[in-house]
């Protein structure tokens, strides 16, 4: 929404300095104290994996994998982490 708001913004004085969207998140941030948290999220929205479901693998509601391809192996989870690929993510949300 933000994106939208400065584009128009832009069409109508395309000489106004208006910041990025991630300089007037780190702003508000600071302002207010209010940090954003991103945590893995069932892709159907049932749980956050945060607190008891921090450590599971799948939704213990409608039973998604937590991770869009699911590793049958610590050591192949071990491997893909020491590559720095970050594919296990199913779908991140702010708690
Ligand atoms: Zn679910």
């Amino acid at each position: 929404m933000y994106q939208n708001v400065q584009e128009a913004l832009c069409l109508s004085d395309p000489l106004r300095p208006i910041h990025s969207y991630e300089v007037i998140r780190a702003k508000v941030e600071h302002l207010t104290g209010i940090t954003q948290i991103q945590t893995d999220m069932c892709i159907n929205s049932c749980i956050a994996y945060t607190g008891p479901f921090e450590s599971l693998d799948a939704c213990p509601k409608c039973a998604t994998s937590r991770y869009e391809h699911p590793l049958t192996t610590s050591e192949q989870r071990q491997g893909n982490a020491a590559e720095g690929e970050e594919s296990h993510s199913n779908s991140r949300g702010i708690v």
